[in-house]
């Protein structure tokens, strides 16, 4: 696929806080389908990467195009309807409605028309893709942690992403859980969404990406395969430093 077009397209992103520079000048490219993992120590930038693509920030300087539109300026809700969507790091879910409603109430507003069949019928598709079919119309509150990390995946494939970025979906759950969430990122990248995982658990960044990206203090300091850059001096000191 590394003759497609990029999926997305991030130059020269900045982001700062008062006078805090956050992002400094982060270039990043991505093709159709990719699986990346994004990492770096706590503080690094990350989540305000992830939110300037998202449209949740805006960034200083620098463009963020998706599908080769210019998307920098465009407000959260469009992006997702354009395909692009985030999940959060902590979930979120409306507590008083069922595991099923949790998906309908993004359904209507992430997508521009019903979808074939109905919303309750894709919802229901959705909650099975994901393994959570047989609690569609229980509570949420009934739910493990694996399972609200999986309604928070299923919340944000109610769009439709063709890129799909999952900022720590995976914190603090038991090693065979982490693998439940990378067997269903693997899943869903077969369905042919591009993926970026922002994780702190190595086990799933090296099983899960193609291709890792390290930011520390706000600049990107390596990008490539994952066995290489895992390899590079700078990143182990970012590490150990932490
Ligand atoms: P990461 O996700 O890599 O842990 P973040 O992107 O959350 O890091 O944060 C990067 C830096 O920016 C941190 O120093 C954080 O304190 C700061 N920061 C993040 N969001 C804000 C904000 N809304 N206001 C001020 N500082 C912020
Ligand atoms: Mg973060």
């Amino acid at each position: 696929q590394s003759g497609d077009p990029p999926i997305l397209e991030a130059k020269g992103v900045t982001k700062r806080f008062g006078g805090f520079v956050a992002l400094d000048g982060v270039d990043f490219a991505m093709a159709p389908g990719e699986r990346v993992a994004l990492i770096g120590p706590n503080g690094s930038g990350k989540s305000t990467f992830v939110n300037c693509l998202s449209g949740a920030l805006t960034p200083e300087a620098g463009s963020v195009r998706f599908e080769g539109r210019l998307v920098t300026g465009m407000p959260p809700w469009q992006r997702a309807r354009a395909g692009l969507v985030r999940s959060f790091q902590i979930p979120r879910p409306f507590r008083r409605l069922s595991v099923i409603e949790n998906i309908e109430v993004p359904l209507n507003f992430a997508l521009a028309e019903p979808p074939p069949g109905g919303k309750a019928q894709r919802a229901l598709e959705i909650l099975e893709s994901i393994g959570l079919g047989a609690k569609a119309y229980g509570s949420p509150k009934d739910l493990s942690q694996v399972e609200l990390r999986k309604l928070e995946l299923g919340r944000a494939l109610a769009a439709n992403p063709r890129l799909l970025i999952a900022d720590e979906a995976m914190a603090g759950l038991s090693d065979s859980e982490v693998d439940e969430i990378v067997d269903l990122l693997e899943r869903l990248n077969a369905q042919g969404i591009a993926i970026i995982l922002i994780e702190h658990i190595m086990r799933a960044v090296m099983r899960f990406s193609q291709r890792i990206i390290v930011l520390v203090a706000g600049r990107k300091i390596a990008d490539g395969l994952p066995g290489e850059v895992m390899r590079q001096d700078e990143v182990e000191r970012a590490y150990l430093g932490q």
